[in-house]
């Protein structure tokens, strides 16, 4: 699997005289994968999320997509169509009265032919799940069906990647739900790179590969599996962990080793065992 972004020695700041937000980061990215971002607020992921997509540049270093420099002339409008941004709030981001205009905005905007707009937007639908809601008003939807909408749109503008921060933040449980398995399916079944930007554990741990950050550092990178039995240091980044890890951690310090688990499944075949065992 090839690199679709890279981030070599970024260092950003806002201008405003504060400490700068990335110093040196460096970050790859891979074709197809699903990575999560995880970290607590003010740890620079959303500055991450908007450097991928151009709508940052960094002061130093390079972020590349497709081996595009985003701070290269021109660049912008391709960097832009191979990776999508999605937000948290999905208020702010329909701005049609009718799901099928607000999906074809982006489109639009990118100059594709009207016929072509309609097939991408009825297919972008279909992908979300949402296409027996194309005449409705975004406004009554739902939050987990405006946010698969607006991922939709991204969609329409057949990006390469999709990089989402925080998007099912506003959500209920089911909406989340909905966001997440749309997530899934995209970079499962369509081969499209998904960052997901959370604080949520238990969204992290769909991921392949989760990067934990803190203070505008990576203290953290690999497998769900791998990352969530580093409890001392998740926590010294100001996190929680799953609670599945959580309860193993706990039982290992009292001598009980459950060893690694991560689906609330795995922890409950963990703890029977365990228990036939010590019978
Ligand atoms: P996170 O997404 O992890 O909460 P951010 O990337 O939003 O982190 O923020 C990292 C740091 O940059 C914080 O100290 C924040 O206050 C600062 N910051 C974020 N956005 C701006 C901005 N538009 N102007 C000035 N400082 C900002």
């Amino acid at each position: 699997m090839d690199n679709i972004i890279e981030l070599k020695n970024v260092c950003f700041d806002y201008g405003n005289n504060e400490a700068a937000v990335l110093k040196n980061f460096n970050l790859e990215i891979k074709r197809g994968s699903f990575i999560a971002i995880l970290g607590h607020n003010g740890s620079g992921k959303s500055t991450v999320a908007r450097l991928l997509n151009g709508l940052l540049l960094p002061s130093k270093g390079t972020v590349c997509v497709n081996g595009i420099n985003t701070s290269d002339d021109n660049a912008e409008y391709f960097v832009k169509s191979q990776v999508g941004l999605v937000f948290q709030n999905p208020d702010n981001q329909i701005i049609a009265t009718i799901v099928e205009d607000d999906v074809a905005f982006g489109p639009e905007n990118l100059g594709v032919k009207p016929n072509e707009i309609k097939q991408r937007v009825y297919n972008s639908l279909k992908a979300v799940g949402m296409y027996e809601f194309k005449n409705h008003s975004p406004h009554l939807l739902s939050g987990g069906q405006k946010q698969r909408v607006a991922i939709a749109g991204i969609l329409a503008m057949q990006p390469q990647c999709i990089v989402l921060d925080e998007p099912t933040a506003m959500l209920d449980p089911m909406g989340r739900q909905e966001v997440l398995s749309t997530l899934t399916k995209l970079n499962k079944e369509n081969g499209i790179t998904v960052v997901l930007i959370t604080h949520y554990m238990d969204e992290a741990a769909l991921a392949d590969r989760v990067v934990v950050m803190d203070n505008g550092e990576i203290v953290l990178d690999g497998s769900p599996r791998e990352v969530f039995q580093k409890v001392e240091v998740i926590k010294d980044a100001g996190l929680s962990i799953p609670q599945t890890s959580e309860l193993a951690f706990k039982l290992k310090e009292h001598g009980i080793n459950l060893g690694s688990v991560l689906t609330v499944d795995e922890c409950v075949d963990a703890l029977v065992n365990t228990l036939t065992e010590e019978k």
